[in-house]
């Protein structure tokens, strides 16, 4: 196992030890307070562990005996953090739930396999026995795809893959690595760039997510406009079934029928557990350039972005904060310091260049050979400013790239504090992009609205477009909002249905790459169709007969 996991925070976002520097800034929670409409924020604090009381686990001393003996004793755990820890995932209404104590879902023992047979070994004992298995990897899932529930079974248990973590070869001729499924992000990234190539996938759960999640959630880096998303990397896997094992082989590309390694991708744990992907990789960019350009509003950058995509510009990143989260990025970077002149000025200049309250910052990232890097840049600036954007340099780029992975920390102390802080994503063509995000925008502030615990009292929507396509884009809304602390969760559930009501009558995806476990299955049906739903339970049927495999999640019961 690559980290030892009772160092990572088993009700929050990543390392126990992680320090909270904003919490340690008064004026900050002021400043936000204000924003909010309230008079002052409270402290909510969640409970410890050492005060909660788990169910007993539910696993007969039979079964423990029987799963020790294909693992072995120590790989089979039932204390009171593996359990906790591997209850549920990490989205908002996940943390809700554990921080306050709720532990119902918790697994009734955690398994964690050592090699591909051990795996096959424990999925048909399971089957056997009837117990319910929840393949899990870095559980960072923000949908409920990791609730370890025990469905129609008696008992559940978490396959926690994160012991399967090699790093087994690299083709540096044909540019495709291979790996255990559980291997953490940085532990891959490292393994791959000590060879001088990248995959080039980092979400921004990286630091603490797993190869096979990120294939099974059908996941997208920050990089994706250049390295792709897990369906374009993958190129092919071991799935280790109930039935047996599934290989799809790895070739660069085939016409023999549909390709296999497809029903991985977003199968959620439903169809198996990967045990080993082989993955394309990249030669290390020897250049990177991040930098940002100011527009005038949301839909002029989005052109830009649109135009960019139709002329084959090969960026790394394009991401373009509407007017609220680049007020409020801008806002919350001020806080506590003093308007010096420049400051001043700048914002004078600005307002004379028109550049108003509906200005967006995009940030562009650029990566390869220096000349790739140089040409694609001009191209990309030559398009920008045709939409009338002004250039801003590389600092703000820089400084993105920077803190690229921090934002989840900022989730805790803001839950500490009566806060709510949720994402959700969604993605459709260019053409009804405009009315996907002015719709979604509407439901989420009237939702928010209606459920916030005083008059007066109101929420932050905002929004940036990310990973773009030749048709059409992702857009991913940030929302945070007084927390209706006598109905937390009923409120959560508000917000989530009027958004996600939103986006589908919008011609918008459920989910553009968090998926969709137990959280988005009330819109299912309505995107893929009875017969494409009839299709995913065929297919689970004849590996999985049994439906043992991650009950409640992708299909409905
Ligand atoms: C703060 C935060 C930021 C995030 N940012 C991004 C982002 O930028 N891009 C993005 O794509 N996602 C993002 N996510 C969502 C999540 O991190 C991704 O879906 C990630 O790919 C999940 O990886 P994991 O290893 O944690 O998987 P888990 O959460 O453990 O599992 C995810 C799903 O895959 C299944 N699964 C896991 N391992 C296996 C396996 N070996 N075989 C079969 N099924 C398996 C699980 O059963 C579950 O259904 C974010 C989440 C958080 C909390």
């Amino acid at each position: 196992m690559s980290f030892d996991r009772t160092k990572i925070r088993w009700n929050g976002w990543g390392w126990a030890a992680h320090k909270d520097d904003v919490g340690a800034h008064e004026a900050v929670w002021t400043w936000l307070a204000g924003e909010l409409g309230m008079p002052a924020l409270l402290a909510t604090p969640a409970r410890p562990l050492e005060e909660l009381t788990l169910q007993p686990s539910a696993m007969s001393d039979e079964d423990r005996r029987g799963l020790r003996a294909i693992v072995g004793a120590d790989s089979v755990r039932d204390d009171a953090y593996e359990r906790a820890f591997h209850a549920l995932g990490r989205s908002y209404y996940d943390l809700l739930r554990l921080r306050a104590g709720d532990l119902s879902t918790a697994p009734d023992a955690v398994v964690y396999p050592r090699a591909t047979k051990e795996v096959l070994g424990v999925l048909a004992y399971a089957a056997e026995r009837a117990i319910a298995v929840i393949p899990y990897g870095g559980g960072t899932s923000v949908v409920g795809g990791v609730t370890a529930a025990r469905g129609k079974f008696t008992a559940a248990i978490t396959l926690d893959m994160s012991a399967m973590d090699k790093f087994i070869e690299i083709d540096s001729v044909s540019g495709i690595a291979t790996a255990e499924a559980g291997i953490y992000g940085p532990v891959l990234e490292k393994a791959l760039q000590a060879k001088g190539f990248t995959l080039g996938h980092h979400p921004q759960s990286f630091e603490f997510s797993t190869l096979g999640g990120w294939i099974g959630h059908s996941g997208a880096g920050q990089g994706s406009n250049r390295y792709g998303r897990a369906e374009d990397w993958l190129v092919g896997a071991k799935l280790a079934t109930p039935r047996g094992l599934l290989s799809t082989g790895d070739f660069p590309a085939s016409a023999a029928g549909p390709r296999l390694k497809d029903l991985l991708v977003g199968s959620e744990g439903i169809f198996g557990v990967i045990t080993e992907a082989t993955v394309r990789v990249r030669e290390l960019a020897q250049e990177s350039d991040y930098r940002g350009y100011l527009f005038r509003d949301f839909q002029s950058g989005a052109a830009a972005i649109r135009d960019a995509m139709k002329a084959g510009i090969v960026a790394t990143m394009l991401r373009l904060s509407d007017a609220a989260e680049t007020r409020f990025y801008r806002a919350f970077s001020q806080v506590g310091k003093r308007r010096t002149v420049a400051a001043r000025m700048a914002d004078l200049y600005l307002k004379i260049r028109k550049f108003d309250d509906k200005t967006c910052v995009l940030i562009a990232g650029f990566e390869g050979s220096g000349s790739e890097v140089a040409a694609e840049r001009k191209r990309f600036a030559s398009i920008v400013r045709k939409h009338g954007a002004m250039a801003l340099g590389r600092g703000v780029g820089e400084r993105w790239r920077q803190g690229r992975f921090q934002a989840p920390y900022l989730r805790d102390p803001l839950l500490d504090r009566g806060v709510g802080v949720d994402t959700l994503e969604t993605a459709a063509g260019w053409s009804n992009l405009n009315a996907l995000y002015a719709a979604t925008a509407a439901g989420l502030e009237k939702a928010i609205l209606e459920t916030v615990p005083r008059q007066g009292a109101r929420g932050i929507v905002m929004c940036h477009l990310s990973h773009s396509y030749l048709d059409g884009a992702s857009l991913y809304f940030t929302t945070i909002f007084p927390r209706a602390l006598d109905g937390d969760i009923a409120q959560w559930r508000t917000i989530k249905k009027a958004a996600t009501d939103a986006i589908v009558a919008n011609g918008g995806t459920v989910s553009h790459h968090h998926g969709v476990g137990e959280d988005h299955l009330p819109w299912i049906v309505q995107e893929k169709g009875e017969l494409g739903i009839a299709v995913l339970r065929a297919i689970k049927a004849t590996l999985d007969p049994a439906a043992i495999l991650n009950p409640g999640k992708l299909l409905p019961q």
